[in-house]
């Protein structure tokens, strides 16, 4: 792969790009973080999502989408944190099951009405273009 300069996506640095969006400083900081939340969490297992960025002065969006990419279970840890709508305890991702599931079918809901709606104008022009004639 060509070489080439970018901005680093943390820190807004120029670097040369090689498939990752990260120069090495903060590729370094990030792994340094991760052992940082990781030993944390070994050391307080019952800690919330709050008391790791609040002692670790992590930023929560890092706390939160490594733990979201699975890492602590990945480091061996059985770490559970609420579920981003309801509360229920979950282990990955950022909701439990059921909101998955409900969001899904929201989703694919909002994707109909919008195909709807489409296809009512669509169907709105092609009645105008053919009176035009
Ligand atoms: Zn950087
Ligand atoms: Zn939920």
């Amino acid at each position: 792969m060509a070489e080439t300069l970018r901005n680093c996506k943390g820190c807004g640095k120029l670097f040369m790009y090689r498939g990752v969006k990260f120069c090495v400083d903060c590729l370094e900081k990030q792994a340094e973080d991760e052992h940082r939340i990781i030993d944390y969490v070994k050391a307080n297992p019952l800690c919330t999502i709050v008391d790791i960025v609040r002692d670790t002065g992590i930023d929560e969006k890092i706390v939160r989408r490594l733990i979201e990419e699975g890492r602590l279970i990945q480091a061996g840890l059985e770490y559970e944190y609420p579920c981003s709508k309801c509360g229920e305890p979950i282990m990955s991702g950022q909701y439990c099951d059921k909101c998955a599931k409900k969001l899904r079918n929201e989703i694919f809901e909002e994707q109909r009405r919008r195909n709807d709606r489409t296809g009512l104008r669509y169907r709105q022009l092609s009645v105008t273009a053919g009176g035009k004639k």
